[in-house]
């Protein structure tokens, strides 16, 4: 599952973390996310679940950050599965290295949801609760209708659901 995200980086060059193999899983019922600000050629959000099954970061790349609007559909485009070590990866991605470019931790902290993300990402939609500094609430992550026949579409939205933590405030 990681064979991509190895593919893509020389870790000779790149600060970003060779994935260990001992990162730890959570065990409880809630798992972390995180979100990276990535300053790269393009500006972009990296959306990360934690995958438990898997041990692996699901990652969605979301070019105009998230929106705490539940009328605001953002295109969250799905990337490479990372290391659950990448969780809390903040540094410089040197001039010549994939994602080139600032990494910082813009959000952490727990979800929850009903059912396994690995699940849902088969069906092609993940419904989660974020325990976040700046994100709370109820979200959806969706694959477009033209994605949905392939398990590997890579256009998703992410849409906020109402249930009282939604808001019209920009988040920087
Ligand atoms: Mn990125």
């Amino acid at each position: 599952m990681l064979e991509e995200y190895n593919k893509k980086r020389n870790f000779v060059r790149t600060p970003e973390p060779e994935p260990s193999g001992n990162a730890i899983r959570s065990r409880d019922s809630k798992s972390r996310f995180v979100v990276q600000k990535h300053d790269a050629t393009r500006l972009h959000y990296d959306f990360r679940l934690e995958d438990k099954k898997a041990g692996v970061l699901k990652s969605w790349a979301v070019p105009k950050g998230i929106s705490l609007d539940p009328k605001v559909k953002r295109l969250a485009v799905l990337t490479e599965d990372h290391p659950l070590d990448y969780l809390l990866f903040e540094g410089v991605i040197p001039q010549g290295s994939y994602g080139a470019g600032t990494v910082i931790v813009w959000d952490t902290g727990t979800y929850t949801s009903e059912e396994e993300i690995s699940d849902q990402f088969k069906k092609g939609k993940i419904t989660f609760t974020l325990f976040g500094l700046k994100l709370k609430g109820k979200f959806t992550l969706v694959r477009t209708h033209l994605d949905r026949e392939k398990e590997e579409g890579k256009q998703w939205l992410l849409i906020k659901l109402a249930d009282g933590f939604e808001s019209n405030e920009e988040l920087t």
